[in-house]
């Protein structure tokens, strides 16, 4: 057989894919600088020189959770592997765990937990409202044999941030690992694992830390770490057992577990260079800044936010369409004519809300000023009736008016 047996209807040849704004729930921008760090020859996964990058990719890890954890590395999958390696190495048949559901990936927890044998213990808020810590504190005390806690930081199906320190500070007065997923915050929101307590916590490289998808940054506390050791029964994954991995990323003596993506290692590595100098606390506040000015712009619009100010995710902005306004033509028109890209609404929000991500390198003042542009002609050639310049206008008032407290040239 030839290639035409397979795809006689055009030729294949290099795939050289169109240059987006990527403004959706994920992945977002890679940066130049990191997308070239990718490109750089690909070494061994025992080389020496590659083992010292692992070493100062842990560091960079830790300080991105802001944990001194000795077991924090990448987990070679996306985000939805770092969850999976929480539950697979922490649960045993049986085993209780409270998870708090508010949007989909709450809802991927609790697949996880019954997956692995354990029992879920559901505490539900409603779509876009954060977790209530109420509800949790309830649970904890009807469940005093529940073993783990486990929440989304940030949802990105919904846009809201829950009070992660809070939560914690539950879990630990009941004696209560617990499990955080951090896939959309880190980098976008305050994050701090040590001082919080969080005992396991992923992430994913493709949100906030301008890097492409397909890894995902994790740590664990030395309680999990003993439990994990002390199991009885083995972790029933074997890719995902830390007591394996930890031969190849916790060792001097390294040895071959799977084969590391060194490609995509060197990417996060210079992608957490990167948030290292630039500051956490800058990254924090420029996710604010772009946030409240892109608002200022859609206001204009006339275009209302989903979520309560209070729990609102600067990176990623969902909104409810206008009414009458066709939601799929819009994003359309701004993918074909823009080569913008933003997220529909997920589940019950299907059809009627729009996600704007502002995440790592896509959350800039040149994103923010050209989103609002591209949606004011592309409402204005549908029909909308609108002052032209006015959503940028308020967005650079809003930008004028509050400066960044601390300047950075990144
Ligand atoms: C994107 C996301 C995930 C899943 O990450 P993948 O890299 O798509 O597997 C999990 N949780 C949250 C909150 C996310 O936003």
């Amino acid at each position: 057989m030839t290639i035409e047996d397979f795809r006689p209807e055009k030729q294949i040849t290099t795939f050289y894919p169109p240059q987006r704004v990527l403004m959706g729930p994920g992945p977002s921008d890679t940066h130049p600088r990191v997308l070239n760090a990718m490109a750089r020859p690909t070494l061994g996964h025992l080389d020496p020189v590659f083992a010292d990058m692992m070493e100062e990719l842990k560091s960079l890890i830790r300080y991105a959770f802001q944990t001194r954890n000795r077991m924090t590395f990448s987990v070679s999958g996306p985000g939805s592997v770092g969850m999976e390696m929480c539950f697979v190495n922490m649960i045993v048949p049986g085993d209780k765990v409270i998870v708090c559901r508010n949007g989909v990936f709450g809802g991927r927890m609790i697949e996880n937990v019954e997956r692995h044998g354990g029992v879920a213990v559901v505490v539900d808020d409603k779509w876009g409202e954060p977790v209530d810590p109420q509800k949790v504190e309830d649970a904890l005390k009807q469940n005093p044999d529940a073993k783990i806690l486990a929440f989304v930081h940030a949802e990105t199906s919904t846009g809201v941030l829950s009070d992660a320190e809070t939560l914690c500070g539950l879990a630990q007065r009941h004696n209560c690992l617990t499990i955080v997923d951090t896939v959309t915050s880190l980098g976008g929101s305050p994050l701090k694992v040590d001082e919080w307590g969080i005992d396991a916590i992923y992430s994913g490289s493709q949100k906030c830390l301008s890097c492409p998808p397909g890894l995902s940054p994790v740590s664990f506390s030395e309680r999990v770490t003993e439990l994990v050791k002390n199991r009885k029964e083995k972790v029933h994954s074997w890719f995902m057992d830390l007591n394996l991995l930890l031969n190849y990323w916790g060792s001097a003596n390294r040895t071959y577990h799977h084969t590391a993506p060194t490609n995509s290692l060197y990417a996060l590595h210079e992608s957490l260079v990167m948030l290292s100098e630039e500051g956490l606390e800058h990254s924090w506040v420029r996710h604010q800044r772009n946030h409240k000015a892109f608002k200022a712009g859609l206001e204009i619009f006339g275009i209302n936010y989903v979520v309560d100010e209070r729990y609102r995710l600067p990176q990623l902005n969902s909104v409810y369409v206008p009414e009458g306004v066709d939601e799929k033509e819009v994003r359309r028109r701004l993918l074909d004519n823009y080569s913008l890209e933003i997220g529909a609404g997920l589940g019950d929000f299907s059809g009627k809300v729009w996600r704007f991500g502002l995440m790592g390198y896509a959350s800039r003042i040149e994103n923010v000023i050209f989103c609002l542009n591209a949606l004011e002609t592309v409402f204005s050639d549908m029909g909308m009736k609108l002052e032209h310049g006015a959503a940028e206008a308020a967005a650079h008032q809003f930008y004028a008016a509050n400066p960044m407290p601390v300047s950075f040239s990144g």
